[in-house]
């Protein structure tokens, strides 16, 4: 196995190595996962989520580039844990290429066995949008942290956080997105992270204000922003599972407690109390047992402290890292005692058919990201929240590899936006075909009973049918690539999700396409919510004649 260090850029321009614009685009959005301005470590393959990867190894890497470069336009290649393994006639419909990642049979569904796999070189951890290829950064997650404080704001604070304070830790590829949507939402954040380059990337990129390693000076600053009642987002180096318990020792009163670390995963994504970085990477290579172990306890007493905020009177709520499991895990009973933010804040959303919508410009040219950001106003301009979406995301994103853009959509919204988005790439308003895709943190397409699945109406929470079904119907109606994982987000034996991608390139071939799939796509979500029982679901797949054949409602 090769050890050299390989940088790899996202290609632009107009002129393609492969041979149709669906197989650049595959081509290119590999690339784009593995841009050191996307990627956390993209020395080790690593996209995003702890260790989630885009291929499994470097010469998997270059056989996928190998294999996409002689892909025809009737063929579609296979990826088994990020390695290519076929290459089959299929039909100009069909995806280019089909992915599943870190699938395990559920007996063997655990981070024991996918651990000693992956040792083997035998899987790789895909993450969501890591080993599916449709990772954009952390913008790529901002509009959902966003609208988490929006609705938090209008839950519990008159419609804003100005003049609250919000504590959370894991500033990395998702959790980055935290201080820039607090401060979106006018309040004031104190974020933890253990690994001040984390913090600094942040900075770099305009996510975040300021970077201290003192807490007495971090604490300073945010009372007095929230004293001001002034925007304010600080990243403090330290560990969480130490520091949150200082700050309830010194009584300052936190009006939001969440956490994005990776504690997911126990091994690679949450650093113990007390552990320098070097000592963590050390004592993860040489005693991984005992690793486990002691991150598993500085979890425990992360949540502890999550706990006592809310005794204190803090809103909290777990965003969808699997750490109250870890801490129940550890013996803490109590740790389910606050919600996870899909159940208090996103589900009506998805009863909608509303999710992570995202596209990307194959060009480069951030132009092209401009005029489909226009084409948003001009399709919905009814649609405020979204408007004012639009003209924050452009004040205050910096791109990052290819420009992108992120907004929630709905049933119905989002095969209007592609298609319109098809029909400029048609008349050559955008330079270069646009690939659209979403994270699979959606409405229809996981099942995750302690995240998008937590706490359904009909108890479904482990139904794992829905996102095998999710890719089926994607694959079906001819995406250009779909993904089925399991893992992302909170971890092994804990999540099952399918993603999908398809490619605006301007022909009627892509628009038969972009119908079909951004049809099917949320209106898995609309049909699983309805299933489920939800109201909302039901009315909005009756008013937009979505086939449910069993609804009596
Ligand atoms: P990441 O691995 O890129 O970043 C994790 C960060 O946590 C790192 O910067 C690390 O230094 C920090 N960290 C680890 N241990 C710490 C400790 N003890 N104290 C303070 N900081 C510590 O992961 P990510 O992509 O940012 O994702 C974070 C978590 O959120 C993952 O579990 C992921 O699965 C989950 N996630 C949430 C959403 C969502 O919408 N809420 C979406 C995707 C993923």
């Amino acid at each position: 196995m090769t050890t050299k260090k390989r940088i790899i850029r996202a290609k632009t321009g107009v002129e393609r190595e492969c041979k149709g614009w669906e197989q650049e685009a595959v081509l290119r959005m590999l690339y784009n996962n593995l841009d050191p301005e996307v990627a956390e470590k993209p020395e080790d393959l690593i996209v995003y989520g702890g260790i989630g990867k885009a291929a499994r190894n470097w010469e998997s890497f270059d056989a996928i580039v190998r294999s996409l470069k002689q892909l025809e336009a009737d063929e579609t290649l296979l990826i088994q844990s990020g390695k290519p393994v076929g290459m089959f006639r299929t039909h100009p419909h069909a995806p280019r290429v089909l992915l599943s990642n870190s699938v395990l049979v559920p007996k063997w569904a655990n981070w024991e066995h996918f651990n000693k796999l992956e040792k083997e070189g035998l899987m790789m951890y895909g993450q969501m949008t890591a080993g599916s290829w449709i990772y954009i950064g952390t913008q790529g997650i901002l509009q959902g942290t966003y609208e988490t404080f929006a609705e938090i704001a209008r839950q519990h604070f008159s419609n804003s956080l100005r003049g609250t304070l919000t504590l959370t830790a894991g500033l990395g590829g998702m959790g980055g997105a935290q201080p820039l949507a607090v401060t979106m939402n006018d309040g004031v954040v104190l974020a933890v992270d253990v690994d001040c380059e984390r913090i600094q990337k942040r900075i770099d990129t305009k996510y975040c204000d300021r970077m201290t390693h003192s807490l007495d000076e971090a604490l300073e600053w945010v009372v007095d922003a929230k004293e001001k009642g002034e925007p304010l987002s600080v990243g403090l180096v330290g560990n969480a599972a130490a520091v949150h318990h200082e700050i309830i020792a010194r009584g300052v009163h936190i009006d939001i407690v969440t956490d994005q670390t990776s504690a997911h995963d126990p091994l690679n994504g949450y650093v113990p109390e007390g552990f320098s970085l070097v000592e963590a990477r050390e004592l993860r290579e040489n005693d991984s047992t005992r690793y486990v172990k002691l991150a598993n306890v500085s979890m425990r007493k992360h949540v502890e402290a999550m706990l006592e905020f809310q005794k204190r009177g803090s809103i909290v709520f777990d965003y969808g890292n699997n750490i109250r499991q870890v801490a129940k895990d550890e013996g803490l009973v109590e740790a389910f005692d606050f919600p996870g933010f899909v159940s208090a804040y996103i589900r009506p959303l998805f009863c909608e058919g509303k999710g992570p919508f995202r596209w990307v410009a194959l060009s480069g040219d951030p132009e092209d990201i401009y005029r489909t950001d226009r084409l948003i106003k001009e399709l919905f301009p009814e649609n405020e929240a979204l408007c004012r979406w639009i003209d924050m995301a452009q004040e205050k994103v910096a791109f990052q590899g290819l420009p992108s853009r992120i907004c929630w959509l709905g049933y119905g919204e989002r095969k209007k936006m592609g298609l319109a988005i098809n029909e400029l790439v048609r008349t050559g308003e955008l330079k270069a075909p646009i690939v659209i895709g979403r994270d699979h943190l959606d409405c229809g397409s996981v099942a995750s009973p302690n995240r998008e699945t937590e706490a359904m109406l009909d108890g479904s929470d482990a139904v794992g049918d829905w996102a095998i079904l999710n890719a089926l119907i994607n694959t079906s109606a001819g995406a250009s690539w779909v993904s089925v994982h399991h893992g992302g987000g909170v971890g092994m034996g804990y999540s099952l999700h399918a993603g999908m991608v398809v490619v605006a390139d301007g022909t009627e071939l892509a628009e038969q396409r972009l119908e079909r799939v951004l049809t099917t796509d949320p209106g898995m979500g609309v049909i699983r919510h309805a299933d489920a029982g939800y109201q909302l679901a039901k009315d909005v797949a009756k008013e937009k004649d979505v086939v449910i054949p069993m609804d009596e409602s």
